[in-house]
């Protein structure tokens, strides 16, 4: 990129943004670090799973040929030999006419090819009692009823999970079921953040006239943590060159991927973060038209990736949503950046100006379909609706009204993204 380009849609600016980011490089990190992380590595299982003929009921193994024709009226009656507990394996051979009490996960005694549930038997205690020398069976089985067997699940050798899979919970627990205590994942990115303006105070002062508290450097690191990077807290820079390029500096001392300012970015007389890129690097791009959030700047101050997000708090985290989430997630090796929307019938009309509209809304279920009604007023400096909302409606480019009980695209703010890799 080299000319500023103005006033780009928001899809043409989220793809000239991310055009520009790449996954980064892979780190090996214990299994609870890479929740939520992409695989980069190609995993096969050291075992069969299960790894043993187990029994997948509490009850007694048994042979199926001996108990042909069980019933409740007529049960057979089977000699308890052993007692086969999970984690001890026996080195019993069951012979005809004989049984093993066993409870789930135990292995399989010889002899025995097929489990009969407690429930199916005589055993008052279901199982918790003292071994019973004799057990009454009321039920036949076939061979191989309630046995696992080995490799049932996965077989040694087999590509458990390849490059490029999402680690979710299931991913850990087969991970951990095929001895891999750690993995190779793609690293998280660091994202240094800074807010702008004179007006500001942290969140833990009071603010004094003309003041207000620094609300979008949590709120967008929030949005770092929830979208798998790392936030590198930097506080406030006053409305001064000086002030800010410190900033900047700061955030490269701490290695960060990307850089991400609110305020200051507007038009106004102190509006200098964009001044200080400048001389330090590129403005690719500023202006989008998108409501909220027009004054968006994307660029880098000298080599790292910079995104100057409005000050207003909603148009902040809106824009970040758009731009900086699906940046995150490509870093994070994920290849799915959409947010998942849903088709709404909308409850109330909504407006907009012709810029591509991203109305805060509460949607939910109404019978097969869903239905949305405003969270509040649209401001872009109004936290409660954002707060209220649970999704935004977009009302697409070039469109200045969408009457109510018309249909409309929900991107859905709290739904999982990027859910499925490859
Ligand atoms: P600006 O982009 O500097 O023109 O700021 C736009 C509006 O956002 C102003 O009302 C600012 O007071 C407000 N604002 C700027 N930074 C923050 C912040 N970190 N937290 C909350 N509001 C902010
Ligand atoms: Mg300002």
């Amino acid at each position: 990129m080299t000319a500023p380009v103005e006033m780009l849609t928001v899809a043409e600016a989220r793809e000239a943004i991310l055009e520009r980011f790449a996954s980064l490089e892979p780190e090996t990190v214990l299994l609870l670090d890479a929740v939520d992380r992409v695989l980069t590595e190609r995993i096969e299982a050291d075992v069969d799973l299960p790894p043993f003929d187990n029994s997948s009921m509490d009850g007694y193994a048994v042979r199926a040929l001996d108990i042909a024709g069980a019933t409740r009226e007529r049960p057979v009656r089977l000699r308890v030999v052993a007692d086969v507990a999970a984690g001890h394996p026996t080195g019993v051979m069951l012979e005809p006419g004989t049984a093993a009490r066993i409870t789930t996960g135990a292995p399989l005694p010889r002899g025995a090819d097929a489990v009969v549930p407690v429930e199916a038997t005589d055993d008052p205690s279901r199982g918790a009692s003292q071994l019973r020398s004799e057990i009454a069976i009321f039920q036949e089985a076939r061979s191989g009823a309630h046995v696992r067997h080995p490799g049932e699940d996965v077989r040694r050798g087999q590509v458990v999970l390849d490059r490029g899979a999402l680690i979710r919970y299931a991913e850990v627990a087969m991970l951990a079921a095929v001895g891999r205590a750690s993995v190779r994942v793609v690293r998280r990115p660091r994202v240094a953040l800074f807010a702008t303006g004179d007006e500001l105070v942290a969140p833990d002062e009071r603010p004094g006239p003309g003041q207000i508290r620094n609300a979008n450097e949590l709120g967008t690191a929030a949005q770092v943590l929830r979208y798998g990077g790392v936030p590198v807290l930097l506080g406030i820079a006053r409305d001064a060159e000086a002030d800010v390029r410190e900033k900047f500096e700061e955030a490269l001392a701490q290695r960060a991927d990307l850089i991400v300012t609110s305020a200051g970015v507007s038009v106004g007389a102190h509006d200098v973060v964009k001044d200080v890129v400048r001389a330090h690097g590129e403005i690719a791009l500023w202006r989008i038209r998108m409501r909220p959030g027009k004054p968006l700047a994307f660029g880098h101050y000298k080599s790292t990736p910079f995104f100057g997000l409005p000050g207003n708090p909603v148009s902040a985290m809106l824009t970040f949503e758009q731009f900086v989430r699906p940046v995150l997630l490509k870093m994070g090796g994920r290849i799915h950046l959409d947010k998942p929307t849903v088709q709404v019938r909308l409850l109330e009309a909504v407006e907009s100006d012709g810029r591509e509209t991203y109305a805060r809304a509460w949607v939910e279920r109404d019978g097969p379909g869903y239905v949305a009604r405003l969270s509040g007023d649209q401001g872009s400096n109004v936290l409660s609706a954002l707060a209220g909302a649970n999704a935004l409606l977009i009302v697409p480019e070039g469109v200045t009204r969408l009457e109510a009980g018309s249909r409309a695209w929900a991107q859905m703010l709290y739904w999982p993204e990027g859910d499925v890799c490859g």
